[in-house]
């Protein structure tokens, strides 16, 4: 009979995390401060536990996993691997393709891979309270779910259009113990300000990330939590490219071309690091993050110092950036909506190890739909980037008969996100124009800085 799904054992879930920096060609760029010179480990001291600052910095290649991390991991991993036969006959191609399934874990996506190990470290450290950002809800659920593992109070500012949008996503970081308002709000300075300007803002990840820095940065018992982006996230989410390999070898197939959705990059990372070290050794394999043409900031975006945030409360990061105060559309994947990209995603691409492809809003839900239908899992709207540019490519092998091996990370499940389906089924879904007029001028106001010289 031939197989489905590729399982692991409990036993196998990696020992440690997968740290790509060891193998760079390069070494990244540094954060920058105000000033415009590197920061050092004690910038970060105010919002972060030492243990994720040493991880964000560190060289090693191979970072142990704590035995309490590990156990926790246990409820959902290894997540399970998938051939979708159905899917192959559906489209009617040659193409062999696989995905990894990270909606497995409770809270609905792979961000509960990095969730776990914050509060973990955080609750060690002697933290008692969390204070977050959330875009599309994923985030916020998983650290919610994370934090009453380890005793921490958790206040979640989330993105006020999927606020509006998905109010059982709110319910259930509530069910978990959080405490969630609707971006920009009044609890902060920076959501005052913004909402003086515009009362009727949609808010963006970029205000929420403003509004949860300040607030951790305002109280000693209180630390900062971001669900992607910087270099200690993706290293968390190894995990799911480390048990991928291993079920490829199970199968004795690998991969010619991997794609997964890419906001901040952490997911992206999480399945493609692993292999990158392959490609570096020879092997034929290329890396695809896949990204709306309403936020295109690996494909349209300029490679330059910015600011995580629309306050400009974070370091400076080299990254490809739409400017921070950018405002994309208020599409339904709204783990998508982020002006930068994590730094180390940024520099792989600049530097043409990684590819990077931008999809329309449209056909997004379109791959979605007929995904389920023909595999049954409901994608999550930011997963089905992925899938649409995964199945163009296997369209594309029906056509040249050629039978390449095509792998996604199916990110999470789209069970909170029926609302965008319904709108999908209404012929309410658009595809947004690129806007470039906007990013032009959100790209006129990056910061003036030098860049250092690489050493
Ligand atoms: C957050 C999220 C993404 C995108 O975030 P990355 O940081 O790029 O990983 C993709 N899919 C789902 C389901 C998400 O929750």
């Amino acid at each position: 009979m031939s197989k489905v799904k590729i399982l692991l054992d409990e036993s196998e879930i990696p020992t440690h995390w997968y740290n790509i920096v060891a193998d760079m060609p390069n070494p990244p760029a540094p954060p920058l401060g105000p000033d415009g010179n590197p920061i050092g480990p004690d910038a970060l001291a105010a919002i972060f536990p030492e243990a994720l600052i040493e991880q964000e910095m560190t060289q090693q290649r191979w970072v142990e996993i704590p035995e309490p991390v590990r156990e926790a991991y246990k409820l959902w991993r290894p997540s399970p691997m998938f051939r979708a036969r159905r899917l192959e006959a559906a489209l009617g191609t040659p193409a062999r393709i696989y995905y990894k399934y990270e909606g497995v874990a409770a809270a609905g996506s792979h961000k509960s891979n990095t969730a776990i190990p914050q509060a973990y470290y955080n609750h060690k450290a002697g933290i008692k309270r969390i204070a977050t950002e959330t875009g599309a809800g994923q985030w916020g659920s998983a650290i919610a779910q994370a934090g009453q593992f380890f005793g921490l109070d958790v206040k979640v500012y989330m993105v006020k259009v999927s606020y509006q949008q998905k109010p059982y996503r709110r319910s259930l970081m509530q069910t978990w113990g959080a405490e969630v308002v609707a971006s920009p709000s009044k609890d902060t300075q920076a959501g005052r300000n913004i909402l003086a300007q515009d009362p009727n803002s949609p808010g963006s990840l970029g205000i929420a990330i403003s509004e949860a820095v300040e607030d951790a940065a305002s109280r000693a018992d209180t630390n900062y939590a971001l669900g992607s982006v910087l270099n200690h996230v993706l290293l968390h989410q190894t995990v799911i490219g480390l048990e991928a390999k291993k079920q490829f070898q199970l199968v004795g197939d690998y991969p010619d071309i991997i794609y997964a959705p890419c906001g901040g990059g952490s997911n992206f990372g999480g399945v493609a690091f692993p292999f990158l070290t392959d490609k570096w050794q020879g092997r034929d394999i290329r890396l695809v993050a896949v990204e709306p043409i309403s936020c295109p900031t690996l494909t349209k975006g300029h490679y330059a110092y910015d600011f995580g945030d629309v306050a400009g409360m974070t370091p400076l990061m080299l990254m490809y950036t739409l400017g921070h105060d950018f405002v994309p559309p208020s599409i339904h994947a709204g783990g998508l909506r982020y002006h930068g990209d994590s730094p180390l995603v940024s520099q792989l691409y600049h530097e043409g190890h990684i590819e990077a492809r931008a999809v329309p809003n449209l056909g997004t839900f379109e791959a979605g739909v007929m995904f389920a239908r023909a595999e049954g899992i409901v994608p999550a709207p930011e997963s089905c980037h992925g899938i649409r540019a995964m199945m163009d490519d296997a369209l594309e092998c029906k056509k040249t008969g050629e039978a390449k091996c095509l792998f996604f990370n199916l990110s999470g499940h789209g069970h909170f996100d029926m609302s965008a389906y319904d709108k999908y089924f209404a012929g309410e879904i658009q595809d947004y124009a690129y806007p470039e007029e906007e990013i032009k001028r959100s790209i006129a106001r990056l910061p003036q800085v030098k860049r250092p010289e690489s050493p």
